[in-house]
């Protein structure tokens, strides 16, 4: 049993029920079909779609776009315990794109929009990466022309999660100038959209069962009102300003995953005899699991204490710069410590801790690789 954080106003009773809720839903609806969606390379739309009319796709959603108007906390449960129980980011991805329509959308932007991405009938993506750029988003080479009353779009992204599956899709894109204040956002309908073709849903490390894609557009046209908030150039500070929340959605699950598989570890070492013992009586063991718990705690009281300030509107970026990337550190330390004490066992994919190391090293990749992350705290230390 690990030790209990501190618990922070926002873990209310109202909170804890939701949580079981969905706990209850994904062991019963979702986790038996896991297996076969790895297999797949994908979790099918309807999946999540379902996964909307029981309202946990948007929580967070104001009731005039079909949602409870939860806090945020609400979402932060419900990836929470998707990651606890091996899912990918795919959900995680469409609350942040559908956090851009949100925030930055017209008003009939978000009347068009969001109530469909509440019910999941829409499931979005965020299209940023190119093949020649990923951290470096300035240099961007997709372009948008305006052409009467469309913009038409020409070039090619790559790794972007739910490229497959999704069908709405926040494409960052050139309308101007080189650099940052040349960037624009435009949402795109992707279905039956000519032009628009997915290219190879790429093979991973490990998240199998979320498929990631290469996308490619070829005069592909919107219609010009699909240019979120309606002003070209201002791509670039939307993303920088929703970046606190995105790496929230990505801590979170860190801390998740970190809980679950000391949790794995603790029960297998209790059982597990070598030498005539049990696993667990080894001093080395004791001592791993007791770091590891240790950093359960830590990365989950920090991270809670982020979720408290995100809730409160008070999140600054350089906290949650911080939680990402020492989240996803700890996550890619504690799975490999405890696959260690699996043994062999722990190298089959059969074992939750083999899929669980795998999947965890992307976390120190995306949503900003680390190195960036310290750079950002860097230069907010010596402003
Ligand atoms: C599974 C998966 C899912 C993804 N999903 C999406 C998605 O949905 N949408 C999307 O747009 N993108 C997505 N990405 C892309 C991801 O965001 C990029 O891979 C990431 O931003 C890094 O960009 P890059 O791969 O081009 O690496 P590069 O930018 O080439 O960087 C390579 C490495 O160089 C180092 N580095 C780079 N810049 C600096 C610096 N300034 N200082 C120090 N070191 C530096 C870092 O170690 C970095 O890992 C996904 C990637 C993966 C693997």
């Amino acid at each position: 049993m690990l030790p209990q954080p501190h618990r922070h106003p926002w873990m209310d009773s109202e909170i804890d029920a939701f949580r079981d809720q969905v706990r209850r839903y994904i062991a019963g609806e979702l986790s038996p079909h896991l297996d076969e969606w790895r297999r797949q390379g994908y979790i099918p739309r309807e999946t999540w779609a379902a996964f909307g009319q029981m309202g946990f796709l948007l929580p967070e959603m104001d009731e005039a776009w079909g949602g409870a108007g939860a806090s945020l906390a609400y979402q932060c449960v419900v990836q929470d315990e998707l990651a606890r129980a091996e899912f990918p980011m795919s959900a995680a991805v469409h609350s942040i794109a559908s956090h851009y329509i949100l925030d930055y959308g017209t008003p009939e932007q978000k009347a068009r929009w969001l109530p469909k991405l509440t019910s999941g009938e829409l499931f979005a993506g965020i299209a940023l990466t190119e093949p020649g750029c990923g951290s470096d988003l300035q240099a961007l080479r997709t372009r948008a022309r305006r052409d009467g009353d469309d913009y038409v779009i020409d070039g090619a992204k790559t790794f972007i999660t739910s490229g497959f599956t999704a069908n709405l899709l926040v494409v960052a894109v050139r309308t101007g100038e080189a650099g940052s204040r040349g960037v624009s956002l435009i949402v795109v309908e992707t279905e039956n959209l000519p032009g628009f073709q997915v290219g190879r849903r790429l093979e991973k490390l490990g998240q199998h069962a979320s498929d990631t894609a290469e996308l490619f557009f070829e005069g592909v046209r919107v219609p010009a009102d699909n240019l979120l908030g309606g002003t070209e150039g201002t791509g670039f500070a939307q993303l920088m300003s929703q970046l606190p929340y995105e790496r929230m959605l990505i801590a979170v699950p860190s801390a998740a995953v970190i809980e679950r598989v000391v949790e794995l570890t603790l029960e297998y070492t209790q059982q597990r005899k070598v030498f005539g013992k049990l696993l667990y009586d080894l001093q080395n063991t004791r001592f791993k699991l007791a770091e590891c718990a240790t950093l359960a705690h830590v990365v989950r009281t920090f991270v809670n204490d982020c979720v408290q300030r995100l809730v409160d509107g008070e999140l600054d970026d350089t906290a949650a710069y911080m939680a990402k990337w020492w989240a996803a550190e700890q996550q890619c330390k504690v799975t490999d410590e405890c696959l260690q004490l699996f043994g062999g066992y722990g190298y089959m994919v059969e074992y939750p801790v083999a899929r669980f190391y795998a999947d965890a090293r992307v976390q120190r990749i995306y949503g900003g690789a680390n190195e960036i992350m310290k750079e950002l705290i860097a230069r907010r230390m010596s402003s």
